[in-house]
């Protein structure tokens, strides 16, 4: 049966999803066992202040990624924060503008900035060649991140930095269980940190951690985390409250018995998207090395107007219009938002890919929450537009579409 652009019910959502489909549903494993865990730390009656699932949690994370120091946070924010000051980066420490905004606010709160350096157009992480063009004697550190699980060029990025006497951070939210050459995301540079925010395909409902092979540099961060206690009533250093509850680190443990299976999943719903959006004229799918270890957690599609008829945001608008709630993940860049923009007004000059890329990323739903048939009628949507993108057009300029979640 060939379909009609009558057939998208474009004002009333579609009827193949009575509730809204969003990007970064929540993960859930095995609830019996996360109650029975929630139990457990209720009777011993430690909620926090680095308890027994904490503990567990912390190693379970350091073996799976091969390293030797796993320090859980309260959210990977804070663990970035942590992190930049037990680097001791000063001054200025370049960033991609093409991430989630806290990478830059990181260091922006504690009065560091950011230097925003442009990405490679296809990689989508940062530019080594760029990175070296932005070096001044107020550098003192570069912070990469390993956008969608995909790994920065960390070989460069080590040489550049070995050669300008910098650190390296990687801000590896999206990158928890994916591999580079074999070797896990979590050992390269100084430090890495991790998100287990509850859109994350881990969850501890909000949480991260800082991994390493530096002791020292361990010790530190275990200290900042805490206020600075070495034990009681012995304060010795400046510190904030990172700590992960025990609450959160049960939701951890379990999330991890689950890894397998979120994986699986999302590996098999990748699949899925790349058959479905095959051969589609202006939707190009990000695709993973599937030679390495990959979560699969993020579907992204880069939308070229001029082939697809329609742009970006017009298609994104037609997808919530069907209660697809495809997200236009890092619009507009860190650069165009506040304090940024108007610190650096003219950043944008020099981050051309950034620009590009942000006006055509979109990401779509996937995930345990989301089923083969889900992405048939997704896929479906977006063919369909393409194939009627005037009438699209049309539509969409013509009468008002709700785009309200
Ligand atoms: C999610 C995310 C963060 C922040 O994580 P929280 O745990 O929510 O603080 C930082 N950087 C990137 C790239 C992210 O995707």
């Amino acid at each position: 049966m060939k379909q009609s652009p009558s057939d998208l019910a474009l004002f009333g959502g579609n009827p193949a999803f009575p509730e809204a489909l969003h990007v970064g549903r929540p993960n859930i494993g095995d609830r019996e066992r996360l109650l029975e865990r929630i139990n457990d730390l209720l009777d011993r009656r430690w909620l926090t202040n680095q308890g027994p699932y904490v503990e567990e949690f912390e190693q379970a994370i350091a073996r799976h990624v091969g390293v030797d120091h796993c320090i859980a946070i309260c959210n990977a924010t804070i663990a970035l924060e942590i992190a930049v000051r037990a680097l001791e980066f000063t001054g200025e420490v370049i960033v991609p503008s093409f991430t989630f905004v806290a990478t830059a606010h990181a260091l922006q709160w504690q009065e560091i900035t950011p230097v925003f350096c442009d990405v490679d157009r296809e990689t989508h992480t940062i530019d080594p060649e760029r990175v070296e063009e932005l070096i001044t004697p107020r550098t003192t550190g570069i912070i990469g991140v390993h956008l969608w699980g995909r790994t920065c060029d960390v070989e460069r990025l080590d040489d550049i930095a070995r050669a300008h006497g910098l650190r390296v951070l990687y801000d590896a939210s999206h990158a928890f269980g994916c591999s580079h050459r074999g070797r896990p995301i979590g050992s390269f540079g100084s430090a890495e940190v991790f998100s287990f925010h509850a859109t994350k395909f881990v969850n501890t409902f909000e949480g991260g951690a800082i991994v390493t092979n530096d002791g020292e540099l361990a010790d530190k961060i275990r200290l900042m985390r805490n206020f600075g206690f070495a034990d009681y009533d012995h304060v010795i250093y400046i510190g904030t409250n990172g700590k992960m509850s025990e609450v959160a680190a049960a939701m951890g443990i379990t999330s991890l018995e689950s890894l397998d299976e979120f994986v699986a999943i999302n590996h098999q719903n990748y699949l899925r998207y790349r058959e479905v959006f095959d051969g589609l004229q202006g939707v190009r799918m990000l695709s993973y090395d599937e030679t390495e270890s990959c979560n699969f957690q993020y579907v992204v599609l880069e939308i070229d107007e001029s082939e697809a008829g329609l742009t970006r945001d017009q298609l994104q608008a037609l997808l919530w219009a069907e209660r697809v709630m495809a997200r236009r993940y890092f619009y507009p860049g860190c650069h165009r938002m506040e304090p940024y923009r108007t610190y650096f007004p003219n950043a944008g000059l020099q981050l051309r890919n950034t620009e590009l890329l942000a006006e055509r990323v979109l990401t779509l739903p996937t995930g345990t929450a989301v089923g083969h048939d889900d992405i048939a009628t997704i896929a479906g949507i977006i063919r369909l537009a393409v194939s009627h993108s005037d009438h699209v057009r049309e539509l969409l300029e013509t009468r008002s579409v709700s785009t309200t979640p």
